[in-house]
């Protein structure tokens, strides 16, 4: 599996930025970070100064590689094979992270996966599996960065939260998706879970947030961008004319970690080039 799919299709790529070190002396973790939207948003969070930790459950190769490109950023990072969906291994991932690291300031909660099926021939285990890395792996990684926030506070010096969430929704947090039933409720699970989070935790500083990606070009939903045919189909879905890059969600989940948004607190940010929009309705519906 390639990291950074080839381009197919007309492309307009994301504008280039250069990004400043506001989250120098923070500490971050990516779950799912060796592929895709996680691996952008690990090399992004530490170009812009944070310590990573770079979760993977499969392909070393590709999360030592993420691992290297964030130390040639100047950051700290390594790389901690863990399975979100099981309470032991995340368990173990956080304690290697307070012994490496000292603390957690940044959780960004993005590993996921998709079993597709037409409802009726939906098995349990397509059910389960989804749920269980997509709903419960963000439960269960929230829960050990927040006991770790409540614990240790508000560092003025690092930042004026004692800990930020990001959680990794998707469109289908509001759009229904024929044939994804168990995909789309766990994103609309991470809804309600993300904004219950913010209204406990907001009280201790805690910032918990989203970010509902569009389409975005990563090996998820090749089949969606591979060829000029599905592409022309995807555009159809979306205002903007182009497909999202990982570095899109990623330069959106830097800002979500940062001070920047300090006042942000439950929200849901679309990085979707208008999928959201209701584009059918463009010309009268
Ligand atoms: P991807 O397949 O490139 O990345 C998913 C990552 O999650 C991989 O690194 C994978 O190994 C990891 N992962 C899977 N199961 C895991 C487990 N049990 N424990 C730890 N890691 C695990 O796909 P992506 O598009 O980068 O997806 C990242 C997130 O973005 C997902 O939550 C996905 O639902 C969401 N998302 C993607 C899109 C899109 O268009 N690409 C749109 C909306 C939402």
């Amino acid at each position: 599996m390639s990291m950074t799919p080839a381009a197919a299709g007309p492309v307009r790529a994301a504008p280039a930025r250069v990004t400043a070190k506001v989250l120098k002396g923070q500490k971050a973790l990516v779950t799912g970070a060796n592929s895709g939207i996680g691996r952008a948003a690990a090399l992004a969070l530490g170009e812009a100064g944070a310590d990573v930790v770079v979760n993977y459950v499969v392909d070393d190769q590709a999360a030592e590689q993420v691992v290297a490109q964030i130390k040639s950023s100047g950051s700290d990072a390594y790389a901690h094979r863990a399975d979100v969906s099981q309470e032991s291994e995340v368990q173990g991932m956080f304690r290697d992270m307070m012994e490496r690291f000292g603390t957690i300031d940044v959780l960004v909660n993005n590993a996921g996966l998709q079993r597709d099926a037409p409802f009726h021939e939906m098995t349990l285990a397509q059910w389960n599996t989804v749920i269980g890395i997509n709903l419960t792996g963000q439960f269960l990684c929230a829960r050990e960065a927040v006991r770790e926030f409540l614990r240790r506070g508000v560092v003025e010096s690092v930042s004026s939260a004692a800990g930020k969430i990001i959680c990794m929704s998707s469109v289908h947090q509001v759009i229904p998706w024929g044939g994804h039933a168990n995909y789309a409720a766990s994103k609309g699970g991470i809804m309600m879970m993300m904004e219950s989070l913010a209204q406990e935790l907001a009280p201790h500083r805690i910032r918990v947030n989203s970010i509902a990606p569009g389409a975005i070009r990563t090996p998820i939903n090749r089949t969606a961008w591979q060829t000029p045919e599905a592409y022309a189909r995807l555009m159809t879905l979306i205002p903007y004319d182009r497909i999202g890059e990982p570095v899109d969600i990623a330069r959106a989940a830097v800002w979500l970690a940062s001070d920047d948004s300090d006042y942000v607190v439950g929200a849901t940010l679309f990085v979707d080039g208008g999928m959201t929009l209701f584009p059918g309705f463009a010309t009268g519906g």
